[in-house]
C-alpha cells in the first residue's frame, strides 16, 4: 500500500483550507499528501459566517459582508455598527469548487475515501474526524437554517440580525437569525443553545415557518435552500500522539460561547503551515486559555439560567461593538474583556465560578 508523508483525515472546511495553505505556500513541493474523504460529491452545505477579524484565504468565496447589525429581545432592539470588523458569509459550494480546483493541479496531492486504502503507519496524520457522540449531555449549539426568495423587495440588505430573542424560549435559550443576502433573499435560521437530546426544539420547519410568515410577515416567497447541523460547546477528548494533530471541530477550535470556528481553523492552517518542517515538536496551537476559562463559566450560568441570556448576550452589546466583536473572535485586551465583564450580572457569574 502507498505511503505520504502527511495525510488529512476529512476533506469538509479544517481539512481542506490546510491542504489548500499548505499548496499555495509551497509546502507540497517535495512532500506527499493523501486527503480521505468519503463524500463523493461536494456540493454547498453550509454557511460560515463571521468577523473579519484576521485576513483569509476565501476573500472570493464571500456571499456577503455587512457592516451594520441589530440584535434584539422582546420590546428593545439595538442597531449596531461593525465597520473595520464586517460580518462575512462565505458559501461553501464556492469553497470547495476553489480549493479542490487548486489541489487537483498538484501532482503530490492524492485522494481517497477511505484511509484503509492507504499506509498511513509512518506518516504525520492531521484528523478532523471527531468521535463526538450525538446524545452528549453537554451544551450543543442546533440550528436549521434556510435561504428564501421572497415576491416582492422585503429586505434591508445592508443590515442583518445577529440575535432576535423576540421568539419562544422553552426554557432553553433561542433565537432567530437573519442574513439578507440582497432585498428579496436571505437566510433566516433558527437557533438553539440546549442539550442535544431534547427533541421537543427539532420542530425546526414549523418554527421558522411561524417567524417568516407570523413575525416578518412574509407571506409570498419560496425556499431556495436549507441547512441544518449541531456545534458541540464542549472540547472533544482525545489522545495527544506525537505524530497526529486534530483539526477542526475535532481540534477544538470551536470557540464554546458562540460557535465560531471558521477564522480559527484558518488561523490553526496557518500555523500548522509555519511550522510544519518541525510539526513532530511544536506546542499544539489551541484557543487562548483566557477564552477556554470565560466560556466555562458563560456557559455554566446559560446551563443554570437559561432565562437570562437573552438580557445578558444583549447587555453585553451595550459596550462598543468593537470591543464585543473583538472579544467573541478571541482578539480582545484584558481592559477589554474587563468591559464585557462588567457588563454581566455580577452575582450569576460569581456563583457560577466557585460551583
Ligand atoms: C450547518 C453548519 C453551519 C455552520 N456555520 C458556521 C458559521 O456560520 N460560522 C462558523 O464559524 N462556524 C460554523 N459552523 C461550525 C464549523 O465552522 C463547521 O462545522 C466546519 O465545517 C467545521 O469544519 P471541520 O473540518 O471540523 O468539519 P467538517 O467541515 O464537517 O469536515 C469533516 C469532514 O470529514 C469527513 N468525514 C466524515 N467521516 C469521515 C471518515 N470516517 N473518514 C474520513 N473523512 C470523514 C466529512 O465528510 C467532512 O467532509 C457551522 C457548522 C454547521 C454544521
Amino acid at each position: 500500500m502507498k505511503e505520504f508523508d502527511y495525510v488529512i483525515i476529512g476533506g469538509g472546511c479544517a481539512g481542506l483550507s490546510l491542504a489548500y495553505e499548505l499548496d499555495i505556500h509551497e509546502k507540497l513541493k517535495d512532500k506527499t499528501l493523501a486527503i480521505i474523504e468519503p463524500r463523493s460529491e461536494y456540493k454547498k452545505d453550509k454557511t460560515w459566517s463571521f468577523w473579519k477579524v484576521a485576513p483569509h484565504n476565501f476573500d472570493d468565496c464571500i456571499k456577503k459582508s455587512w457592516e451594520n447589525f441589530s440584535i434584539n429581545i422582546p420590546g428593545k432592539t439595538n442597531f449596531l455598527e461593525c465597520k473595520g470588523y464586517p460580518y462575512q458569509s462565505i458559501d461553501s459550494g464556492l469553497f470547495y469548487e476553489k480549493i479542490n480546483s487548486r489541489l487537483k493541479e498538484n501532482k503530490n496531492i492524492f485522494f481517497f475515501k477511505d484511509i484503509k486504502e492507504i499506509n498511513s503507519k509512518n506518516s504525520f496524520i492531521f484528523n478532523s474526524v471527531s468521535n463526538i457522540k450525538k446524545d452528549h449531555l453537554n451544551l450543543w449549539q442546533h440550528f436549521c437554517g434556510v435561504e428564501i426568495e421572497t415576491k416582492n423587495n422585503f429586505f434591508d440588505e445592508e443590515i442583518f440580525n445577529l440575535m432576535d430573542f423576540d421568539c419562544e424560549q422553552r426554557d432553553s435559550v433561542h433565537f432567530f437569525y437573519t442574513l439578507p443576502y440582497s432585498k428579496n433573499k436571505a437566510l433566516v435560521e433558527t437557533t438553539w443553545l440546549s442539550k442535544m437530546n431534547d427533541n421537543s426544539q427539532k420542530d425546526y420547519d414549523q418554527q421558522i415557518k411561524d417567524y417568516i410568515e407570523k413575525h416578518l410577515k412574509i407571506k409570498d416567497y419560496k425556499i431556495t435552500y436549507k441547512e441544518e447541523g449541531a456545534i458541540p460547546l464542549f472540547y472533544p477528548s482525545y489522545e495527544k500522539e506525537r505524530n497526529k494533530i486534530n483539526i477542526g471541530t475535532a481540534g477544538g477550535m470551536t470557540r464554546l460561547s458562540t460557535g465560531y470556528t471558521f477564522l480559527n481553523i484558518q488561523e490553526h492552517s496557518k500555523f500548522i503551515r509555519d511550522n510544519i518542517e518541525n510539526i513532530s515538536n511544536i506546542n499544539r496551537f489551541e484557543i487562548n486559555k483566557k477564552y477556554q476559562f470565560l466560556d466555562d463559566i458563560f456557559l455554566r450560568v446559560l446551563n443554570r439560567h437559561p432565562e437570562k441570556m437573552p438580557d445578558i448576550f444583549f447587555n453585553m452589546f451595550k459596550t462598543s461593538p468593537k470591543t464585543v466583536i473583538k472579544f467573541l473572535s478571541n482578539k480582545s485586551n484584558y481592559l477589554e474583556d474587563l468591559s464585557i465583564i462588567f457588563r454581566m450580572p455580577k452575582m450569576t457569574f460569581i456563583k457560577a465560578l466557585f460551583y
